[in-house]
């Protein structure tokens, strides 16, 4: 079996990266970080197993914790709709987050939560192997590049990948945001699509 090496703590369990159902599993019982002490359910994050969009926000919510599911609360409700407009059927892409545990009071992750469920990230794009990957807030922006900065950011695609965009819980709170959220759920289905087109042409060519 494979096996995380990167964490070097002493202690931690390893992280196996076999298949998505293990991670899964794995994530469910995990005690990397102090979250899970306060979690009702662990949130792995759902979707099928290949994918061509990703989408990672920042972590359960209180519905979420309670279902074990992500953005199915009221965030959850404003991500539909607006994959919906994109013309993105929700069960063709695979949501997580960034930590699959509630924080206490919904407050942002703090850096060794987010090092300690990094690996669960890394072997869940490893895996599902998307064209592009949707970086929804800054939280999630931080933890994959290391940047912040979402509202100058939005909309710019990094390594070629990584597209950033608004958190829906923002726009929750701003309604004005919409609009410029399913215009990148748009880019990013162009781009896979693009991706999708590129490559059958190579095998068609070959
Ligand atoms: S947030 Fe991640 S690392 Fe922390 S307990 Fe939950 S699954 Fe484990």
């Amino acid at each position: 079996m494979k096996s995380d090496q990167s964490s070097g703590r002493e202690g931690r369990p390893q992280v196996s990266r076999d298949s998505l159902q293990s991670l899964d599993e794995e994530i469910r019982s995990c005690n990397r970080c102090p979250l899970a002490n306060g979690r009702t359910k662990a949130v792995p994050g759902e979707g099928p197993d290949r994918v061509d969009i990703l989408l990672i926000g920042e972590a359960p919510g209180k519905d979420e914790d309670l279902a074990g599911r992500p953005f199915v609360g009221r965030a959850g409700s404003i991500l539909d709709r607006c994959l919906n407009d994109a013309g993105i059927e929700r069960r063709e892409v695979f949501i997580t987050n960034v930590v699959k545990c509630r924080p206490p009071g919904n407050r942002r992750p703090k850096k060794d939560e987010v090092e300690a469920c990094r690996p669960y990230l890394k072997y869940q794009i490893e895996l599902i192997q998307p064209k592009v990957v949707i970086l929804m807030g800054n939280a999630a922006t931080k933890a994959v590049l290391d940047v912040e900065g979402v509202t100058s950011l939005r909309g710019q695609v990094f390594r070629d990948m990584f597209l950033v965009t608004f958190h829906p819980a923002a726009v929750l709170r701003n309604g004005n945001l919409k609009e410029d959220l399913v215009l990148d759920l748009l880019a990013a289905r162009d781009k896979a699509e693009g991706s999708r087109a590129c490559h059958q042409k190579r095998e068609d060519c070959a």
